[in-house]
């Protein structure tokens, strides 16, 4: 094994990249800049029914945007290439057989149905299903090389020792140690000639010269049986660290309906369940798509699973956990995917966002319902940054400009401006006339000329702003007060508002 740091991120391309793949190509990532040394992206896609159309492209397009740029792969090229499996199916027959001449190998003929009837016996005893090595024990090398020449269909098997132990260390998990006799012979080679994940995961990481394996725990228990195949091939292993699974509280749901199991009192009932795809979990596309940073998502990713050590900081470019990057911090338990955790680190970095920056993230999703032509945009991005935690929210929060929602007459009743529909109906009353003596429409006008007025009113300031704002944006809530909707709305539109609402008053 090179004594260069070599990692891998080896995905499956049956889909969207989900945040469990991008938490591992980004710990495998870190982990190899931290030392210095290279991030291969590597293509697993032997179990051809279960790809989709489209998704290598995905996995290419998705690892750009999260900033894990890759030093070998499938579209930049690389010393131990081809990187997608299927590219490299002539190489692997070859070790399979290796393996056979050497014994830890065996090819077997055994149909679908006889397998079928292994199954049934084994089950009919109460035993978990193995394959029984009969083709090992009947057909001779020489027998099995004359029935493939006559073309009978065949797989290779690897050859478990039915006695013994098969085990590997993991950096999170120390000794893992199997019986051998509760591992099966797995297939190595499929009849279609590509070889299974199985086989081809240590084909592929030996001949990339891959010095650190990271993936999920889901591998943890086959590890040591591919420890076999490098022991039958004398070389020398990777070092493994199997990262826990992300999961998230969710309710017991049904496979098939995707609707809520409810118990005997109509209740949902609440799981802690791997994040998932299937029942609607967002993929890193779905959450740029929602309008989340970047650089959120990556800062909230790492943090799931992984605590620097020494430090309180919470913030983290990718440069700055390549420098703190430490596999001695990933915790061993599963983690938690926390959405509101997530919102508000992506909230901190659009605070943090440079003014321009801001307006250039905002400006495509308010212009989704803006037209910015009639609006000052740029006010108005002054005044949703403090107030954004997902871009996606913006249409939702300014779409009253557009178009008057509604008016909810109850909003005219308010305990803290001591508003109630007569005080509202009084004091727009009183502050249009004085809206209309205003000729320069500028937020600044607008506020002096209406606070100097208010004292003659008689009313306390937020017993005239309070109506006055509900009155021409129909809104509880908005990006700022009554001044600076007023100036946005401009004049013709406010006072066409404020008439509307005094009618219904
Ligand atoms: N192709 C496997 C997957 O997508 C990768 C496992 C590994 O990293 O060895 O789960």
């Amino acid at each position: 094994m090179s004594t260069e740091v070599r990692t891998r991120f080896a995905p499956s391309p049956t889909g969207y990249l989900h945040l469990g793949g991008l938490r591992t190509a980004l710990y495998t990532y870190l982990f190899a800049k931290k030392h210095g040394g290279k991030f291969i992206l590597r293509i697993e896609d032997t179990d051809q029914e279960r790809e989709v159309p489209g998704a290598v492209d995905l996995i290419y397009k998705s690892m750009r945007q999260a900033g894990l740029d890759y030093d070998e792969g499938p579209d930049v090229g690389g010393d131990y290439g081809p990187y997608i499996q299927t590219q490299r199916r002539d190489l692997y027959p070859k070790y399979a057989w290796e393996l056979v001449e050497k014994g830890g190998a065996y090819c077997c003929f055994c149909t679908k149905e006889d397998l079928e009837q292994q199954r049934k016996e084994a089950e009919a005893k109460g035993e978990t299903y193995k394959y029984n090595k009969k083709c090992l024990h009947t057909v001779s090398l020489e027998e099995a090389k004359r029935r493939i020449a006559a073309g009978e269909p065949y797989v290779i098997r690897q050859n478990v020792p039915t006695t013994g132990k098969a085990s590997f260390d993991d950096m999170l998990y120390g000794h893992v140690e199997v019986d051998c006799d509760t591992l099966d012979d797995n297939v190595l080679i499929k009849a279609d000639g590509l070889p299974t994940y199985n086989f081809a995961n240590v084909i592929d990481d030996h001949l990339m010269a891959i010095s650190h394996v990271m993936r999920g725990t889901e591998y943890l228990s086959s590890a040591p049986k591919y420890n076999l195949l490098y022991e039958a091939f004398g070389w020398q292993p990777p070092i493994y660290l199997h990262l826990p699974p992300v999961m998230v509280e969710s309710v017991l749901m049904d496979k098939a309906t995707r609707q809520p199991i409810l118990d005997e009192n109509g209740n949902t009932q609440p799981v802690v369940r791997k994040l998932s795809k299937r029942y609607g979990d967002p993929s890193f596309e779905d959450l740029l798509e929602k309008g989340y940073l970047k650089e959120a998502i990556i800062n909230f990713i790492a943090l799931l699973g992984w605590a620097p050590k020494d430090t309180n900081e919470e913030f983290f470019s990718m440069e700055d956990l390549i420098r703190v990057f430490d596999e001695k911090g990933i915790n061993k338990s599963p983690s938690i995917f926390n959405t509101e955790k997530l919102n508000w680190f992506n909230a901190e970095y659009i605070r943090r966002m440079t003014p321009q920056a801001y307006a250039e993230a905002a400006k495509p999703w308010l212009t989704r319902v803006l037209d910015p032509e009639r609006f000052d945009l740029d006010r108005l991005c002054e005044l949703l940054q403090a107030r954004t935690e997902i871009f996606s929210q913006l249409p939702g929060m300014v779409d009253f400009l557009a178009e008057m929602p509604e008016l909810d007459m109850a909003l005219f009743t308010n305990k803290k401006s001591k508003s109630t529909p007569e005080t509202s109906k009084t004091a727009l009353e009183f502050v249009k006339p004085i809206l209309e003596g205003i000729e320069t429409w500028t937020e600044t006008n607008l506020h002096d000329v209406v606070m100097a007025a208010i004292p003659q009113s008689g009313m306390k300031n937020a017993t005239v702003l309070w109506p006055l704002r509900i009155a021409i944006t129909g809104r509880a809530a908005t990006p700022g007060g009554a001044f600076e909707m007023a100036y946005l709305l401009g004049r013709d539109e406010t006072l066409k508002r404020l008439d509307a609402a005094l009618a219904k008053l």
